[in-house]
């Protein structure tokens, strides 16, 4: 028997969840889905998964020979719009329920796809399906993230060796994203932050013109290679570290090994978050932590589940989730250790290779 292509694995997947809200098919048009489910990568696609046909992957002339290259199930290559080459497949497929991503379809489209649909066929919102599958990363999934973490460390290693003081925050993180871009990554997994002093309070700086003093640098930086994303925080002091420095930053530390030391199967995310901000409680710093512990990440640098006080996702072998919690303080500075990890059967893996001691560069 022939060896089904993860893709095929993941569409015999993604078809038994059409059984509970009796879908007879499901139209997939969030681009990532897509890429999930058949390895597509262009900007235009959609795919019609149904029960009773193969799946079929819809997309324009621009992507006729790269859909043959990357995709292993049927192609429709539409001439004026996907709508209407969908229309006809919906009618061919004689379905009656067809799910479609309400997050993923513009009003505009809706109505399209109302007006001229077949009468026997009905549109059914649905919000999530494929993203609830998409936590649990497969094998394939788990080498690409693996990857993606160590180039992401190599990258930081690679720039710091160009760090001094002076240099300017855009410089550093230029830095960054051309060492990741060189060692394999094709993108940023998002914009690079590089926040020197006081502006490393600001939990999404942007790295502007500031020079680079001494004190305190917070780094936050991922990458995404073969499409699947990275995400790390690392901090460096620049000169020796004050001792309010230390403490605060020993105490996020700890409270960053309490939180991946919770995470196994079958415990929720609020209480990985929890065990982050306890520890920081015990320092009198949870009022400065003033974001959630983490989130998950894959195909997307934020997607679900998300790791923070109100959110009751059960943790699951193969989940991929960053383990994130800071503390910040305006006009003085602040600190966050971020890695990504992976749920086992028995914990968990940091993937993030990169050391967490305290460091400081003279
Ligand atoms: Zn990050
Ligand atoms: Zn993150």
């Amino acid at each position: 028997m022939p060896i089904k292509t993860v893709e095929e694995n993941r569409r015999a997947f993604a078809l038994g969840l059409l059984a509970e809200p009796k879908l007879d098919a499901l139209l997939v048009t969030k681009l990532h889905n897509v890429r999930y489910l058949t390895g597509f990568t262009g900007s235009n696609g959609a795919v019609l998964l149904s029960r009773n046909k193969a799946a079929i992957l819809f997309t324009d002339p621009r992507y006729t020979v790269q859909s043959q290259q990357q995709v292993n199930c049927s192609i429709r290559i539409a001439k004026g719009g996907l709508t209407k080459a969908i229309l006809h497949e919906i009618d061919r497929a004689a379905v009656r329920r067809v799910g479609f991503e309400q997050d993923h379809l513009t009003v505009a489209q809706f109505e399209a796809f109302g007006k001229s649909l077949p009468v026997r066929a009905q549109l059914v919102p649905t919000s999530g399906l494929i993203d609830r599958l998409r936590m649990i990363k497969d094998a394939d999934e788990i080498e690409r993230i693996r990857a993606s973490c160590i180039t992401n460390s190599r990258a930081l290693d690679a720039a710091l060796k160009r760090l001094r003081i002076g240099m300017r925050e855009s410089e550093l993180s230029a830095e960054i994203d051309y060492q990741n871009r060189k060692l394999g990554a094709e993108a940023p997994a998002f914009d690079t932050i590089v926040a020197a002093g006081e502006r490393s309070a600001l939990p999404h700086a942007h790295p502007g013109p500031s020079k680079i003093g001494p004190g305190i640098l917070l780094i936050d930086m991922g990458a995404f290679r073969d499409g699947y994303a990275s995400d790390m925080t690392r901090m460096v002091h620049l000169g020796p570290a004050t001792p309010k420095y230390k403490r605060a930053y020993g105490a996020v530390l700890e409270a960053q090994l309490a939180a991946v030391d919770a995470v196994k199967p079958g415990v929720t995310t609020s209480s990985i978050d929890r065990a982050a901000r306890s520890t920081l409680k015990r320092y009198g710093l949870d009022r400065e932590f003033i974001h959630s512990t983490g989130h998950g990440l894959g195909l997307e640098i934020h997607e679900a589940p998300r790791v923070g006080q109100k959110d009751k996702t059960t943790l699951e072998a193969g989940m991929t989730i960053t383990i994130e919690p800071g503390v910040y303080v305006e006009g003085w500075g602040g600190i966050r250790i971020e890695d990504t990890v992976l749920v086992t059967a028995g914990g968990c893996e940091i993937l993030t290779p990169t050391p967490k001691a305290l460091r400081e560069i003279q």
